[in-house]
C-alpha cells in the first residue's frame, strides 16, 4: 500500500521549529547597553546580548542556531519545550527554598528597654537624655510578658535583642532579661542568642564579662573617623569617638574581635567620605562594613533639611565605597561590604538572608518584632520610630491587653499583610530583580504617604534597583569581581 505525504513549504516547518517552546514565568533588567540579566522566580539568572529577551519572547529562538542558549534556558527553567516543565518540582523546590525564612515566623525579638541615653545624635530617633528612670525604662513585668511571646514563636532558634536609647544604662534589665529568658527558652526546649546594640562609651568591665558569660553578641555604631562620628554622634565634651575606641578596645579584649559588629550610617556629611569611611573600619581592623543610607524615620525626618539627602548622592557614596573595597581585595586583603553581600546571596546561592529590610513577604512580624518601654508593640523598629512621632499606623498592641493571636494575627497585622508581599504591589511584580529585594509599606508609608508606594519615585526603590544592577555590571566586566564577591558569601 502506497503512502501518501504531504509536503508543506518550507517556512510551515520554519515556524514550528521557532513556536516550539513555551514561556516560563521570568523577567528581564537591561544592565547596560550590551547585556542584559533574564531571571526567574526563583532568582536564578542568566546573563544574555541586549536584545535577547524580545528574542524569547517573540519565540523567534531557533534552537538549531543557538544550542547552548536554547539548553540554557531549558535548564534555568526560562523556557519548556513541553506546556508543563518536566523538572517543575525542582522550580517549586527552588522557590519553596527562597521563601524557606517563612518556617521560622518571628524569630527576632527586639526588646527596648529603655530609651534614655547620654548622647542626642543629630539623626536620632528615639533617645532621651534623662535621669528618670521611670519615664522611660521597661517595666519588669511588660519585659516578663514579652519574654513570654517570644517564646511563643514558633520559631526554634530565636534572637532577643535590646534596643536603646543605651541599653547598658539599664544594666539590670539587661541581666533581668536575659536570666528569664534563658529560662524559658531551656523550658520551651529552644535556642536563644542574645545581641546588645550600644553605643560603647559608657560600658564596663562587669557589663562586658556578664556579656562573656551569656555569649551576647555587641552591635555597635562607627561613623566613621573622629570628626565625622563626633559630628553626628553628639554628647557633652563631643568625646563620643574616642569613648567609641575606649569601649571599643576593652569589648574587644574581653569578647574576642568576633563578637563586635559595627554599622555605619551614611550622613550628609559622610556623603563625600567613603574613602575615609573605609579606612577608618580597616584601620580599627573590622572585616566588615556596612554602608547604610540615613532612614526617613523619627527625628531625622523633622531634622530633615539637616540630614536628608538625595538618593542619586548615596549611590555615588556607595559605589566609591564598594570599589574602594573591592581594590582593598583585590591586593589580597579581606574586607566585606554587607549590603552587596546580603543582595549577593540571594542572587548567587539558593538561599534567602535573615536580613528583615529586603524580603518579601517583608520582614515585619513575619521576622521581627518590637516590644517598646512602654509596654506597646510595633512591627519594626522603623515603626516604634514613627509612633514617637505621633503616628500609632505600625502599633500592633500593649503587652496588657494583647493576646499573641491580637498581636501576630490580629487586625492589624492582616491590614499590614496586604501590603507585604512585592509579588503584588505594582512595579515590584513585574520587576526582574524582585526576589532579591523586598517589600517595605513602613517606608512607603513613612516617605510618600501610602502602604502601597509608588515605586517611581520610591528611595528604596531607586537605591536596590541600582545596587543589583551595580553589582551585576561589575560581575559581567570582572571575573576576578565575582571570585571576590564569592569569597563575602561565607
Ligand atoms: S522596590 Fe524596585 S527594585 Fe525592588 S522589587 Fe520593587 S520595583 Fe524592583
Amino acid at each position: 500500500m502506497s503512502q501518501k505525504r504531504t509536503f508543506y513549504p518550507y517556512e510551515e516547518y520554519s515556524i514550528k521549529t521557532e513556536k516550539s517552546y513555551h514561556l516560563m514565568p521570568f523577567n528581564f533588567h537591561r544592565i547596560n547597553k550590551n547585556w542584559e540579566v533574564l531571571i526567574n522566580y526563583a532568582g536564578d539568572f542568566l546573563f544574555v546580548p541586549t536584545g535577547t529577551a524580545q528574542v524569547i519572547t517573540l519565540k523567534q529562538l531557533i534552537k538549531n542556531s543557538h544550542p547552548d542558549l536554547y539548553a540554557d534556558l531549558i535548564a534555568n527553567f526560562f523556557i519548556s519545550e513541553e506546556k508543563i516543565h518536566p523538572l517543575i518540582d525542582i522550580l517549586a523546590t527552588k522557590y519553596r527554598t527562597k521563601k524557606g525564612f517563612l518556617e521560622d515566623f518571628t524569630s527576632l525579638h527586639i526588646f527596648v528597654t529603655t530609651l534614655r541615653c547620654e548622647h542626642t545624635c543629630e539623626y536620632c530617633q528615639v533617645s532621651r537624655v534623662t535621669q528618670d528612670k521611670n519615664a522611660f525604662d521597661m517595666k519588669a513585668e511588660h519585659l516578663d510578658k514579652g519574654i513570654e511571646h517570644m517564646i511563643n514563636s514558633p520559631s526554634q532558634n530565636l534572637t532577643m535583642e535590646f534596643q536603646g536609647g543605651e541599653p547598658f544604662l539599664a544594666f539590670n534589665l539587661i541581666e533581668y532579661g536575659v536570666a528569664q529568658a534563658k529560662k524559658r527558652a531551656q523550658k520551651s526546649n529552644k535556642n536563644i542568642s542574645f545581641v546588645i546594640c550600644s553605643n560603647l562609651a559608657l560600658i564596663t568591665e562587669e557589663q562586658l564579662f556578664f556579656c562573656k558569660e551569656h555569649d551576647i553578641l555587641l552591635s555597635t555604631s562607627l561613623d566613621g573617623p573622629g570628626f565625622l562620628h563626633n559630628k553626628n554622634r553628639r554628647r557633652s565634651g563631643n568625646n563620643s569617638y574616642q569613648l567609641f575606641l575606649k569601649g571599643l578596645n576593652l569589648s574587644r579584649k574581653i569578647l574576642g574581635n568576633d563578637n563586635i559588629g559595627a554599622l555605619m550610617t551614611t550622613s550628609k556629611l559622610a556623603l563625600d567620605y567613603p574613602i575615609e569611611v573605609v579606612d577608618e573600619y580597616i584601620n580599627l581592623g573590622f572585616e566588615n562594613i556596612f554602608l547604610r543610607p540615613i532612614s526617613p524615620y523619627g527625628f531625622a525626618k523633622s531634622n530633615e533639611k539637616k540630614t536628608k539627602y538625595e538618593t542619586e548622592k548615596f549611590l555615588e557614596f556607595y559605589k566609591r565605597g564598594l570599589e574602594y573595597i573591592i581594590e582593598h581585595n583585590k591586593k589580597g586583603n579581606f574586607l566585606v561590604e554587607d549590603y552587596a553581600t546580603i543582595v549577593l546571596k540571594k542572587i548567587l546561592t539558593p538561599f534567602q538572608t535573615g536580613y528583615v529590610d529586603l524580603q518579601s513577604p517583608a520582614g515585619l512580624i513575619n521576622s521581627v518584632i518590637v516590644y517598646n518601654y512602654d509596654g506597646y508593640l510595633y512591627a519594626t523598629d522603623e515603626s516604634r520610630m514613627l509612633a514617637e512621632m505621633g503616628d500609632y499606623t505600625f502599633r500592633l498592641g500593649h503587652l496588657d491587653t494583647s493576646s499573641y493571636e491580637d498581636i501576630f494575627y490580629g487586625k492589624k497585622a492582616q491590614e499590614i499583610s496586604k501590603y507585604w508581599l512585592n509579588e503584588n504591589i505594582p512595579g515590584c511584580s513585574s520587576c526582574a530583580f524582585q526576589s532579591y529585594c523586598g517589600a517595605d509599606p513602613v517606608y512607603n508609608y513613612t516617605s510618600q504617604n501610602s502602604l502601597v508606594g509608588y515605586r517611581p519615585t520610591s528611595g528604596f526603590c531607586q537605591r536596590n534597583m541600582e545596587i543589583i544592577r551595580y553589582l551585576f555590571e561589575l560581575m559581567i566586566n570582572d571575573v576576578e569581581v565575582e571570585k571576590i564577591f564569592r569569597t563575602w558569601l561565607n
